[in-house]
């Protein structure tokens, strides 16, 4: 059984922020800033491409909601939402997840950086994803 589906079974203990019959959100064990959340649906699906409309729509709403209690509570600077696709993507747990990710400052602990981009036939990639 994956972990975060442990954690939903009460089988492993987490810092549960929010729970209701269908999502649970808790403090991510990594902390990469304080306050980094994880979202999941109580449905094991392994990730964001494998949820259903109704997933998408009801974790979002809750991701807004609680993005705001973190903003209130914590009075960070901003955030990032992410939410990794497979291993190539850095997904290590397959399950579902939201990354709440509060943030203080440019220098802390999370840097996403757009390196320069070495396919520049934007027009060829444009004709594959609209054909
Ligand atoms: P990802 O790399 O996007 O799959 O994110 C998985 C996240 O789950 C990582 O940031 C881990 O720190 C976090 N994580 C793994 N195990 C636990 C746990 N038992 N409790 C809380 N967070 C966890
Ligand atoms: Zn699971």
């Amino acid at each position: 059984m994956c972990i975060f589906c442990e954690i939903i079974n009460q089988e492993i203990p987490a810092y549960k922020i929010y729970e209701d019959d269908h999502y649970l959100a808790f403090l991510d064990i990594a902390q990469v800033t304080k306050g980094h959340t994880l979202i999941i649906p109580k449905k094991h699906v392994s990730h964001f491409l494998q949820a259903d409309d109704l997933m998408i729509s009801e974790i979002m709403i809750l991701a807004h909601k609680i993005a705001q209690q973190l903003k209130d509570k914590l009075h960070c600077n901003g955030m990032n939402l992410l939410s990794n696709i497979e291993e190539v993507a850095g997904q290590s747990v397959p399950h579902f997840h939201v990354h709440i990710i509060p943030r203080y400052d440019e220098k802390d602990a999370l840097s996403i950086q757009f390196n320069e981009n070495t396919d520049k036939n934007i027009e060829e990639t444009y004709r594959h994803i609209i054909g």
